[in-house]
């Protein structure tokens, strides 16, 4: 399956998006130098290259990529969870809600848009105790969401770590669009390969195997009365996950479609 597309050598801006309003795009990607419009059809898609190629320069391309596609109007869509709302640029309008805390992150920008059930489910968990004044560390931030959501539910310091050099700069990136969150920061670092700064709240959204093997490192990581929330684990990967964690109390937990999410408290 060919998705009829175009890429605009521009940054994102209102101009190219009142533009492309006329041309009913089914979704947007924004990459780091340019644009990606996709279509419903080839005519559509030709209709609009001739438009907005008199205005901005543009490449027609048929984009193979089926899920890609269906994330990227995923990705238009803001996301609520609690009293979070994240949405995918500064200027989206967000419905005035009180007491609701709106978060941007950039669809195209590492992974956790808040579309994926396992950030949701993050999300979820850490609104389930207060983080005001806390020092919460994000292992395997991504996109940073979770440590941004982290500092504006009030903590008082959020470390997002990540393996992945474009993760971190992207995570970078999103902090700078979020001047409310106050205390973050972002460091390239593997879980497996170090000591971790010692937090009130650890949130790892990783993988089930990951989790057992970090899970020691993880734990230690988690001061004394504070908690650990894992994700990304699968539904058959639970009780390994659990065993690797002994020494801990599960105290809440969620599951959303093949996806479980659990917090425990550290005795
Ligand atoms: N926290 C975000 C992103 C989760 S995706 C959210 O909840 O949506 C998992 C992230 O973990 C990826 O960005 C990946 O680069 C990172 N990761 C994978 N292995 C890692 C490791 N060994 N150490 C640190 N980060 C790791």
């Amino acid at each position: 399956m060919l998705y009829p597309a175009i890429d605009v050598r521009c940054a994102a801006d209102d101009l190219l998006y009142a533009a492309l309003d006329d041309h009913s795009p089914t979704a947007i990607e924004e990459r780091s130098n340019s644009v990606r419009v996709f279509f419903g059809t080839a005519e559509a898609r030709d209709a609009a290259a001739r438009v907005i190629g008199e205005q901005f320069p543009v490449s027609p391309i048929d984009v193979p990529d089926e899920d890609w596609a269906r994330r990227s109007q995923l990705n238009l869509q803001p996301i609520a969870v609690g009293r979070i709302l994240i949405v995918p640029r500064p200027e989206f309008p967000s419905p005035p809600v009180p007491d609701q805390i709106t978060i941007v992150i950039q669809p195209s920008m590492g992974f956790g848009t808040g579309h994926h059930a396992t950030t949701r489910m993050c999300l979820e968990g850490m609104q389930a105790t207060s983080l005001r004044g806390k020092v919460v560390l994000d292992v395997g931030t991504g996109s940073g969401v979770l440590a941004i959501a982290a500092a504006r539910l009030g903590a008082a310091r959020a470390i997002g770590l990540d393996v992945d050099l474009d993760a971190i700069q992207s995570a970078r990136e999103n902090l700078t669009l979020n001047p409310e969150a106050s205390g973050v920061s972002f460091e390239l670092v593997d879980v497996r390969a170090m000591p971790l700064p010692v937090s009130d709240l650890v949130v790892a959204n990783l993988t089930g195997a990951l989790l057992v093997r970090a899970a020691p490192a993880l734990l230690a990581a988690v001061a004394p009365g504070g908690r650990l929330l894992v994700s990304g684990v699968l539904k058959d990967e639970r009780a390994d996950v659990v065993r690797a964690l002994r020494g801990a109390t599960v105290e809440w937990e969620r599951s959303e479609d093949e996806w479980t999410a659990l917090a425990v408290k550290k005795r």
